[in-house]
């Protein structure tokens, strides 16, 4: 019998498309995933080292698993992701009955480390400095069978004072375009009917091939890919967004009008103090320039609130930018020290009270905000990729929820003479808004229309794609789970 694996994941959409990654390579190794409440033979953290209290919880969870280790002879425990690189040979010793620490530049690596570490009967540590193979070259198994991460580029050339990202992911390597393209198409040809493209900063893809407006055109080029509805990027950067990637997304129909676009701060000083070389007023340009060409727009940020030497005024600024920008949402985070980034040794690190007394101020004046766009839409019809996991309380309301093409979430009820058979996650569905509330919109009427698709026939039998790594040209099927996460680095979430 196949020894079984379990993944558990921190983080970033990287971690996670990361952790679709690990899956893949385990599978081509001859594991297979454990059980729902089955003790798995080896179990992989893929962690995070964005939240300051990351390694307590780290170090938590591995001294939960020892005495489950105990009890299991042959069971085998690896860590890797961001905590791994940062913390290297510190896992071993702080927690010796971990077999295997591997990094962010490595994580092909991992079976063949659990074998050894197995073999030898002795811890394995590998952590490299920069890649070795770009991870898309690495098969996945993919969670989703409507929806698939594709990673244009890894770590970042930035050096914002905050960010743990170019330490431990490294500078920026960019992905050919026809290897990005292959690997949609194969996405596409499994089914799935959204991409998102991934990379800490989008906007410098093409640096290291110099070609500056690389990522307009790759957004145009998707636009050519048949049967791909959906396209989505995360994150741009202010700094490197250009006229020609506006656009692009208004000119290409499958490119949503979707954007999220990390502000930080709304005060200069304070921008300046963070080594993000926009300001305010270049930022708050580039959103009326979206709005002009599309003025659908669905734009979200990134806030941190309480950067050291944060003032009531710098703060103040932050407000009046957020009243300007009308974001429908933000990710407000208040300032925490992240070890080995240059702004956990700053001086003047704002008290713990100020902080939160801001952030919540940021949160109500946010919330106001998106409840005001959201009201909007009330009356309007949406179209809606139905999802799978994106509806807590989806089973007591009787209702299904999903994405509209900007991005929000929306929670229908799937009933009404539209409805062809059964509406099934992965279908699309358009659906009247009946209520607008500050994070959601309801859709509680009979549907307009309900398209039965091949996402949804394949998430109703079971199968996922799988891109190989050998051909991405070649993908094969494989199983689901599914594990949200959090933001990590320039908030790619
Ligand atoms: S915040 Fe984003 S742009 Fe800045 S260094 Fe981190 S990943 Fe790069």
């Amino acid at each position: 019998m196949s020894r079984t694996y379990q993944i558990r994941t921190y983080g970033c959409q990287m971690n996670v498309h990361d952790s679709e990654r690990l899956a893949g390579l385990l599978e081509d190794a001859g594991y297979a995933p454990a059980a729902a409440g089955a003790i798995p033979d080896v179990v992989v953290f893929n962690t995070c080292a964005v939240r300051e209290n990351a390694d307590n919880r780290l170090y938590g969870n591995l001294g939960h698993l020892h005495p489950v280790k105990k009890e299991h002879p042959g069971m085998q425990i690896a860590v890797g992701g961001c905590l791994a690189q940062k913390d290297r040979g510190e896992i071993v010793k702080r927690a010796p009955w971990v077999d295997v620490v591997f990094g962010t530049h490595n994580i092909g690596s991992l079976p063949v480390l659990l074998e050894r570490a197995r073999h030898n009967n002795e811890a394995q540590v590998e952590i490299l400095e920069s890649l070795e193979v770009f991870p898309s070259t690495l098969p996945a198994r993919r969670d989703s069978a409507y929806s698939g991460w594709v990673s244009i580029s890894v770590g970042c050339n930035n050096t914002c004072t905050f960010c743990i990202v170019p330490s431990l992911r490294g500078r920026e390597k960019d992905r050919r375009p026809g290897d990005v393209l292959a690997e949609v198409q194969a996405l596409v040809d499994e089914g799935v009917l959204e991409v998102t493209l991934l990379g800490q900063n989008v906007n410098s893809y093409g640096v290291e091939f110099g070609d500056r407006y690389a990522f307009g055109k790759l957004l145009r080029s998707c636009g050519e890919i048949d049967g791909l509805e959906r396209v989505r990027f995360t994150s741009p950067h202010p700094r490197d967004f250009t006229d020609d990637v506006i656009a692009a997304m208004a000119e290409t129909p499958s490119v949503c009008h979707q954007l999220h676009m990390p502000l930080q701060s709304g005060s200069d000083r304070v921008l300046r103090a963070m080594r993000r070389s926009y300001r305010s007023e270049r930022y708050l340009s580039i959103l009326d320039k979206v709005r002009a060409a599309m003025p659908d727009a669905a734009i979200t940020t990134d806030i941190i609130v309480g950067f050291p030497g944060e003032t009531e005024e710098d703060f103040r600024a932050t407000l009046d930018v957020v009243r300007a920008a009308r974001f429908c949402g933000a990710f407000t985070f208040q300032y925490s020290k992240r070890p080995g980034t240059p702004a956990a040794v700053l001086d003047e690190q704002v008290p713990k009270a100020v902080v939160q007394e801001r952030y919540e101020r940021l949160v109500a004046l946010q919330e106001e905000i998106s409840w005001e766009l959201n009201r909007d839409l009330v009356g309007r019809i949406v179209e809606v990729l139905v999802s799978e996991g994106e509806g807590r309380k989806d089973s007591e309301t009787h209702r299904m929820s999903g994405r509209a093409r900007d991005g929000r979430l929306v929670h229908f009820t799937p009933v009404g003479d539209a409805v062809d058979g059964q509406v099934r996650p992965g279908d699309v569905v358009h659906a009247v808004v009946t209520y607008g509330a500050p994070h959601h919109l309801v859709a509680d009427g009979p549907l307009a229309a309900h398209r039965r698709t091949r996402s949804g026939d394949h998430w109703e039998a079971g199968v996922r794609p799988r891109t190989s790594g050998v051909s991405l040209g070649l993908p094969k099927f494989g199983r689901p789970p599914v594990e949200p996460a959090p933001t990590g680095g320039c908030a790619v979430r």
